[in-house]
């Protein structure tokens, strides 16, 4: 009975293939592989080429061909932007030189006098171009605890134009209620971006909650590799794609073809590496919890997260990510991080090889030692990005670690 259902399902699906008109929607693994391929008609590469150009022929004076100058646009990061577009289920995307450019970027849809809500514990990058770029322009940021939906409402003042969101947080992976925050904008009538690097396209998806403006550092999970840096900023809207274009233009942090190439080669395994991400992340997570050298664990998927209800509910899977205190604070996390073999003591998340930091004298030196000590980043913490090598030799290279810390 169920194998006779399965076929006529298939049947039905193979007719409805053979009518469909190109491009067709697939599923998503299948848009990762194909979306923005296959662009050559030349030659017919089955991979997108590189167009190392600076500038495109006109037919003549006033008549530009699709392309008329690679900081206005490629061909290889249109390629990637109808790529990443399909990833978070956008309308267009814009690919640019950094995830930061992208940030920046965007700082520029705020003029003068204009108040912006963030949270207390953004990433460090953002947090330091929010507190010393941003009011060099006049525009005033206010950091809260984004936790609490009601502290974000209160925050919003005449001049408020804009909610920026990250979720989960970096390092600590508290949660944000998309579906709240995106309420209270609505009805103050505010724009809302967000930041979805450290979950990727895949895991969570901020359209579906009317997110405005969704931005990514692709260097991480897009990526994957560990071997470029860029950023995407993705729209629904056509006049906010057109204003991001604008900019974009003008202040010329677009991606280089050959980063485009890079990121859209990353972009194919993308799901594949997730589904290790997360799977080895949670049996890392469990191994940490109740260690007997371990002060307290930072996951989403754990029970004890204060967010975890939330997690499960607004997130398609926990992540890679996984920090926590360590015993003995600063000097115990320094040893425990040296004598690590397979990981890597390194700042950044989102690639193959699983890394190793310590946020409070590493990746979040940018913010200063009280934003850090409210953001909750202890001195002893260490937050892993967990690769998509065999968890039990990450565990075993944690036990060896721990052994050594006395
Ligand atoms: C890394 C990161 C950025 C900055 O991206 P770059 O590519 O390093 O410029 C921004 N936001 C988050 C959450 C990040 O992890």
């Amino acid at each position: 009975m169920a194998a006779k259902k399965t076929a006529k399902t298939k049947t039905t699906a193979a007719a409805k293939a053979k009518k469909a008109p190109t491009p067709a929607h697939h599923a998503y693994e299948t848009e990762c592989v194909h979306r923005g391929v296959k662009v050559d008609t030349l030659y017919k590469s089955a991979t997108t080429p590189i167009y190392p150009t600076s500038t495109f022929a006109f037919a003549e004076p006033g008549k530009a061909g699709p392309y008329d100058y690679t900081r206005s646009g490629n061909p290889t990061r249109s390629a990637l932007e109808a790529n990443l577009a399909q990833l978070e289920g956008g309308t267009s995307a814009r690919a640019t030189c950094t995830g930061m450019s992208a940030i920046s970027t965007l700082t520029y849809m705020w003029k003068a006098g204009d108040h912006i809500i963030t949270g207390n514990d953004i990433y460090g990058g953002t947090h330091r171009l929010f507190t010393t770029l941003c009011p060099r322009h006049g525009v005033e940021v206010s950091f809260v605890n984004m936790r609490d939906p009601k502290v974000v409402e209160k925050a919003i003042k005449k001049n408020t134009k804009a909610i920026w969101i990250e979720t989960p947080s970096n390092p600590l992976l508290n949660i944000v209620d998309l579906e709240a925050i995106a309420k209270i904008a609505k009805k103050h009538k505010l724009m809302t971006f967000i930041d979805n690097t450290f979950l990727g396209p895949m895991l969570q998806k901020p359209f579906d909650y009317g997110i405005d403006v969704i931005v990514h550092s692709t260097t991480k999970y897009i990526n994957g590799h560990s071997d470029v840096v860029g950023g995407a900023i993705i729209t629904r809207d056509k006049k906010i794609d057109q204003e991001v274009a604008f900019l974009v233009n003008a202040l010329g942090t677009a991606c280089s073809p050959w980063d485009a190439f890079l990121v859209l080669r990353g972009v194919k395994t993308m799901p594949m590496r997730m589904k290790a991400h997360v799977e080895n992340a949670a049996a890392i997570a469990e191994y940490l919890d109740g260690h007997k050298k371990v002060a307290h664990v930072y996951y989403p998927g754990l029970k004890t997260h204060p967010e975890h209800e939330l997690a499960k509910r607004q997130m398609l899977g926990m992540g890679g990510m996984v920090s926590f205190d360590i015993k003995g604070g600063l000097k115990a996390g320094e040893k425990f991080v040296g004598a690590l073999e397979i990981f890597t003591l390194a700042e950044s998340l989102g690639g193959v090889e699983s890394l190793i930091e310590m946020p409070y004298t590493m990746s979040h030196t940018s913010m200063s030692v009280a934003a850090r000590r409210e953001a909750g980043i202890k001195p002893g913490n260490i937050r892993c990005s967990i690769g998509i090598e065999n968890p039990d030799d990450l565990i075993r290279d944690m036990e060896r670690a721990f052994a050594k810390v006395g």
